[in-house]
């Protein structure tokens, strides 16, 4: 590759020319899709749905916006538009909005050039340097947005449209040449919108009653809420005319979907020295949580419930089973589906409840939401399994104790007159011969999972006991037989978790 002008004058020379941001944009987009390149990577289940809506609104050359409930990766989506502008671009070196050597628009760079001419040095600026992000707030100002002026040096100069010596900046100027995203763009005030689209639409603005005139070149894009935005009198009218593309977002559709996008982005690659191995059906039950929260009446729909809170309980629940690894010296983290209880802490505050979800209690609500998660995976995965034999041994009075920090090892011994629930065991993973916490973490989802099915009991202490409709009652004549062959209780089982 050649080198990049440095002057002027070679730029002059050279057969780079600048295009406004937009074509620029859709030149490259044109060049990936005719290449078959992977567009926004990193971005997963909208392949079918958002994407293609984007890709249009670029070719269109469309401001657009982004309408979806949080944790809908808009702003990942916003910030991947990055990729499309071009490597660098020139610029007047120092100048704030970015100015392009050969047609400047500001005065102090019109004079530079004037005065320079071929022998003035550019610069260029990375792509990563055009893209400017402000999150909308009711009390963010004409100021911060467009930009501000000293009155008094503005009277001195006897101002006029084209003078803007005597500005400072605000975010949407410096955003020149580039990309302005505005986050959660109802929040804005109405003042502010106008004079977001006074500067879109005639290229000039009122900053304290003084007309300022600024040919931005710029593509905008935004985000905001479905229903905040479709709310009348949130978005001034002719704002809401010149975004060309609405888009929806949504969250993933599947539980494949959303595992994929939970695994690329919680932090699971721990240097404690220690391997954790994260089976399938916890990995299932941390996603199924925010699918049965999205689906909930407790749970307000309106702000929805984030993707980020799987991401987190993951990170929770593999810190717990790293807790327990590490006090009983195991070499392998394996959660364990009861870690997830552990992972409260990131659930609660990830929704907002209705009127019915308040009385109940995010904490309430967030462990009925992971039963029902444990008991759709455990249901899933178990369909047609017999579980009759452990049922049987927690209705003929066996009762276990098990905290997460028990040791595998405890676990299995705890366990081990179960009659067939190393079936099971294997059944969700744990083959003959695994690791121990590999076994014993598949214990606990076959517990928890009957528990999810109140098939057995099981106390906040984590006492499994009988369901507490099955007894007492009459034992059946299997149950008898066992009893003749004297079933063992385990040893230090507690009675006080007897229902
Ligand atoms: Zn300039």
């Amino acid at each position: 590759m050649a080198p990049l002008p440095q002057t002027l004058g070679e730029l002059r020379a050279s057969k780079f020319r600048s295009r406004p941001v937009k074509q620029e944009i859709r030149d490259n987009l044109v060049r990936k899709l005719q290449a078959g390149e992977r567009l926004f990577p990193g971005i997963i289940g909208y392949d079918e749905t958002v994407i293609p809506q984007l890709v249009n609104a670029v070719l269109s050359r469309h401001n657009f916006i982004l309408l979806g409930l949080r944790g809908q990766a808009k702003s990942r989506i916003l910030r991947g538009l990055v990729d499309l502008l071009d490597p660098q671009i020139p610029i007047v070196p120092g100048c704030e909005i970015h100015d392009d050597p050969r047609k400047p628009l500001c005065g102090a760079c019109r004079a530079r050039v004037a005065k320079e001419g071929d022998a003035m040095p550019i610069a260029w600026l990375p792509r990563e340097s055009r893209y400017v992000e402000k999150l909308a707030t009711p009390d963010v100002t004409i100021a911060d947005m467009v930009g501000d002026i000293d009155p008094i040096k503005a009277a001195e100069a006897g101002l006029n449209l084209s003078d803007e010596l005597t500005m400072h900046y605000g975010l949407l100027p410096r955003a020149n040449r580039g990309i302005f995203a505005v986050n959660e763009l109802p929040d804005l005030a109405g003042k502010i919108q106008v004079g977001l689209f006074n500067i879109l639409q005639e290229g000039d603005v009122q900053i304290k009653g003084y007309p300022i005139r600024l040919q931005l070149d710029v593509m905008l894009v935004f985000t905001a809420n479905p229903e905040d935005y479709t709310a009348r009198g949130k978005i001034i009218t002719p704002l809401k005319d010149r975004i060309g593309s609405e888009i929806r977002t949504h969250y993933p559709t599947t539980r494949q979907h959303a595992m994929a996008i939970t695994t690329q982005e919680a932090w699971t690659e721990r240097a404690s020295g220690l391997e954790v191995e994260i089976p399938g059906y916890v990995r299932e039950v941390v996603e199924e949580i925010a699918f049965q929260a999205r689906a909930d009446r407790k749970v307000d729909k309106r702000s929805g419930v984030s993707q980020r809170l799987p991401i987190t309980t993951l990170e929770l629940v593999i810190s717990n089973a790293e807790r327990r690894a590490l006090v009983n010296s195991e070499a392998v983290v394996v959660p364990r589906v009861t870690d997830v209880y552990a992972a409260l802490p990131s659930i609660t505050g990830k929704f907002e409840l209705e009127y019915e979800g308040e009385l109940r209690g995010a904490e309430n609500i967030a462990k009925d939401l992971i039963r029902s998660a444990v008991g759709s995976v455990f249901t899933g995965m178990f369909d047609g399994a017999d579980t009759r034999t452990v049922v049987e041994w927690f209705d003929l009075g066996g009762t276990l104790q098990l905290s997460d920090t028990t040791p595998a090892a405890d676990v299995i011994a705890q366990t081990c007159a179960l009659q067939g629930l190393s079936d099971l065991a294997a059944r969700a993973g744990a083959i003959p011969g695994a690791p121990a916490p590999i076994v014993a973490s598949a214990i606990d989802f076959v517990l928890e999972g009957l528990h999810a099915q109140k098939k057995i009991s099981r106390s906040d202490e984590r006492g499994y006991a009988a369901a507490a409709d099955s007894a007492p009652r009459r034992p059946t004549r299997r149950e008898e037989q066992l009893m003749d062959e004297e079933l063992q209780i385990p040893k230090g089982a507690k009675k006080k978790y007897y229902n």
